[in-house]
């Protein structure tokens, strides 16, 4: 039987990091939002254990920056061994601040992370989570709306419920993904991988960040991600399973080359599981109304620990502009820059995955060239260097909020840096969740006057800060920032900077 028809301006289908993400950011602009997840609780598995700087951003900009620094340990990057363990190569990450105000490489657990996120949204009246709920079918009615079915699994119940908009956030096997007629595009890289959790109040006695074992015959990553959790994940050989290291001693061979400095009795072994590891991307990421993020949009193999960051990526990058849009501020077109600006990002950061797992597992030949010539040599390479050597990711493309020039070195498309201000607070916490306008030179009383009549904060970076610096090194003398902190457009001419500024008023704007 179906019930009636309720109706709210965004449905979210799917609470695992990407839904709670879009869902806690649409709430602080005062977007109501019903959350579908077919499970009551977070899901239990090992997974995500790793983000970095940017992606502690966005969560500081959920309001949990203190909650993840108590469950996260700062690592000190990354280190590609050979099958002796020698060191290949090895990728320095800053444990104390970046550009962004947080440490470069951090590592956690991600269902720890994820209650965490829940706990956070439940903050928030104006998202509501309901568990339990299986969606069934979207329907486009054509007319700017869109019905979403779910049936309730505790009593077999039937529900439709009537918004404005969808946000596919359920995972790879996603429903909203084949209702919209989108399917991936298969990077043709695929392998069974198993992940092992163990616990122990042992000293292991090793490098603090992720090892990465570069080894055709089997390759291996070892990290601590908490004071007494540690994470190893080994390719799978053919004809293996999880099964067949279900119990420590028969793990124990494997994690032999970290575990010398612990007796067998000092380990506890948690969880063992089987994933393989795909690099895939939805060939469309929009229908109308409807959306896909995270990994219903794209999977990344999690060599560099990018994946869920993805998914958190496109949610701060897509709920401003729909809040906008709902709120009458910016026309409806905006929402195309949403698959224009996350779709290229997203591309880059397979492929690099893509290069690091080819250099730990690829045999023959060229796996011995990648590892021997390519590997020692990487932070060389153009386009990879910036994003192995240093934690930035690339700019976002061009796009109707992303006004490139054609200057080498311009910040347009960049996130603008994070510091801390002579009152000590950062940058983001002065800005507000609106756009902004920074600027090395004085701002006039009517360009203020302007600047505030569209929601916009301002700040003069101070001589010799860091801001006036980064706006110098960026041939500008003002940038306008985004809600999301990516920067829109950057130049010489203040007033016409003035004049670019979107109309932003929603709560949570200004500041
Ligand atoms: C071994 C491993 C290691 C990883 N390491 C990292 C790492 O270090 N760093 C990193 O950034 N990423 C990593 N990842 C990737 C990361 O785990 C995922 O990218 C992330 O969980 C995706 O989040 P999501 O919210 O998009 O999707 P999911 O976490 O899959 O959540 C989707 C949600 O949708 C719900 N759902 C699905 N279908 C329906 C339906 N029909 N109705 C209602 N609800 C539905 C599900 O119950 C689920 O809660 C790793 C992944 C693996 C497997």
């Amino acid at each position: 039987m179906t019930l009636g028809v309720a109706r709210v301006p965004v449905v979210i289908v799917g609470a695992g990091p990407t839904g709670v993400t879009a869902a806690t950011l649409l709430a602080q602009y005062g977007i109501d939002s019903l959350v579908l997840d077919r499970w009551p609780d977070v899901y239990p598995q090992p997974r995500a254990v790793h983000l970095d700087d940017e992606i502690y951003r966005i969560v500081a900009r959920l309001g949990i920056a203190d909650e993840f620094a108590a469950i996260s340990r700062p690592a000190h990057g990354l280190r590609l061994l050979d099958d002796t363990m020698r060191v290949l190569a090895e990728f320095r990450r800053d444990t104390a601040r970046s550009a962004n105000g947080f440490p470069q490489a951090n590592m956690f657990d991600q269902p720890e992370f994820e209650v965490l996120l829940r706990n956070n949204l439940k903050r928030h009246p104006h998202a509501t989570l309901r568990g339990d709920t299986e969606v069934t079918g979207i329907t486009d009615q054509g007319d700017g709306r869109v019905r979403v079915a779910f049936t309730d699994r505790t009593d077999g119940r039937e529900h439709v419920v009537e918004t404005d908009y969808v946000l596919g956030c359920d995972g790879a096997n996603s429903v909203v993904r084949a209702g919209i007629g989108s399917t991936m595009r298969d990077l043709k890289f695929q392998q069974r991988w198993l992940v092992a959790d163990v616990a122990t109040d042992a000293d292991l006695d090793q490098w603090e960040g992720v090892h990465q074992v570069c080894d055709p015959e089997r390759a291996g990553t070892y990290m601590r991600i908490g004071d007494t959790r540690y994470r190893w994940e080994f390719r799978l050989l053919p004809g293996e399973t999880a099964d067949d290291y279900a119990s420590l001693t028969a793990l124990k061979p494997l994690i032999a080359p970290w575990t010398a400095h612990a007796a067998d009795d000092e380990l506890e072994l948690i969880r063992v599981t089987e994933y393989t590891f795909r690099a895939q991307i939805a060939d469309m990421w929009r229908r109308g109304n409807v959306f896909l993020l995270g990994d219903a949009a794209h999977l990344t193999p999690p060599f560099i620990g990018q994946g869920m960051g993805a998914g958190l990526r496109d949610a701060v990058n897509l709920s401003w502009k729909l809040a906008a849009v709902l709120a009458g501020d910016l026309p409806q077109d905006v929402l195309d820059s949403y698959e224009q600006e996350r779709k290229p990002h997203t591309r880059a950061l397979i492929r690099l995955a893509l290069n690091v797992g080819r250099s730990m597992t690829s045999g023959g030949k060229l796996g011995n060239l990648i590892r021997r010539v390519v590997v020692p040599r990487i932070h060389r390479i153009p386009g990879l260097s910036d994003k192995v050597v240093d934690s930035s990711t690339p700019a976002l493309r061009r796009s109707a909020l992303v006004h490139r020039s054609r200057r080498r070195g311009g910040l347009a498309g960049k996130l603008c840096p994070n510091p801390v201000l002579p009152d000590g607070r950062r940058l983001d916490e002065t800005l507000g969740s609106g756009f902004a306008l920074i600027c090395a030179v004085p701002v006039g009383a009517e360009q203020r006057a302007r600047l505030q009549q569209r929601g916009a904060a301002f700040h003069i970076a101070g001589a010799d800060t860091d801001l006036a610096d980064w706006l110098r090194r960026g041939h500008a003398a003002a940038a306008i920032v985004r809600p999301d902190r990516t920067v829109m457009r950057a130049g010489g001419q203040i007033d016409e900077l003035c004049d670019a500024v979107p109309r932003f008023t929603l709560p949570g704007g200004q500041k």
